[in-house]
């Protein structure tokens, strides 16, 4: 049994505080009868409507994948290109993904059905620390590298701190290798920021979300979390 706000919100039709909310104003029905109380406890058996549409259950579940390159972060594309939940097609649950690497783009990529789980970790208050492995075009000078810690001007914006380490240099091909912390999660951002200080992303990896990693994982492959491993995200 489970809080009817929770499982209003699970679905991912609203917010927690928003689901009491339809609560309150009488919008939410149990097995055919309005609930206007907030404690009301609901078994997978309840059928619920929200505004007069049935609610979809599903048991919640969060997978962790390690994106290849070549692959839209979505769950379908009109062009037909491969997405993101074509890894998942014996899983019979609708799943999309957290957020969204581009399609050039490799490394870790959660997914989830679960509406709620997916809002917090995309809230941008939330200011989880991303990881990304770039190799560039040139070789950044040290100057450079302060200013992406220190903020770049994008069209969007200035950038907030972020921490920037060269992991290695190849003089010969005159590229380097450089690993980029962010907190932020803007459309494009990591290729923006690199564009910015003159040195364009040749190739752009995720490795890290908030203290998951790739272990043990090959592009295609995926995992679940651990229950333990979803309650530290939320
Ligand atoms: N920043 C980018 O530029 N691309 C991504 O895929 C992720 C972050």
């Amino acid at each position: 049994m489970e809080r009817l706000q929770k499982v209003i919100a699970h679905a991912g039709v609203a917010s927690r505080r928003k689901a009491e909310q339809l609560i309150v104003e009488g919008k939410v029905k149990v097995n055919g009868k309005v609930v206007t109380e907030l404690g009301v406890k609901v078994s997978p058996q309840d059928r619920i409507e929200v505004d007069g549409i049935p609610l979809e259950r599903e048991e919640p579940v969060y997978y962790l994948l390690y994106k290849p390159r070549g692959v839209i972060s979505s769950v379908k594309d009109e062009k037909g290109r491969k997405v993101v939940t074509d890894f998942f097609k014996h899983v019979n649950k609708r799943i999309y993904p957290i957020g969204r690497l581009d399609y050039d783009t490799s490394g870790l990529l959660l997914l989830t059905n679960d509406g709620e789980f997916a809002n917090i970790l995309m809230h941008p208050r939330y200011e989880i620390e991303k990881v990304y492995i770039a190799k560039v075009k040139g070789i950044p000078a040290r100057e450079k590298v302060k200013q992406l810690e220190k903020g770049v001007m994008l069209e969007d914006g200035v950038t907030a701190p972020a921490k920037a380490k060269v992991l290695s240099i190849d003089k010969r091909k005159q590229t380097a290798i450089v690993e980029l912390r962010i907190h932020e999660g803007r459309n494009r951002q990591v290729r923006r920021m690199f564009e910015a200080i003159g040195h364009p992303v040749l190739k752009l990896k995720r490795e890290r979300y908030a203290f998951l990693d790739l272990k043990g994982l090959n592009p295609g492959d995926y995992r679940e979390l651990s229950p333990h491993e979803v309650k530290q995200l939320r």
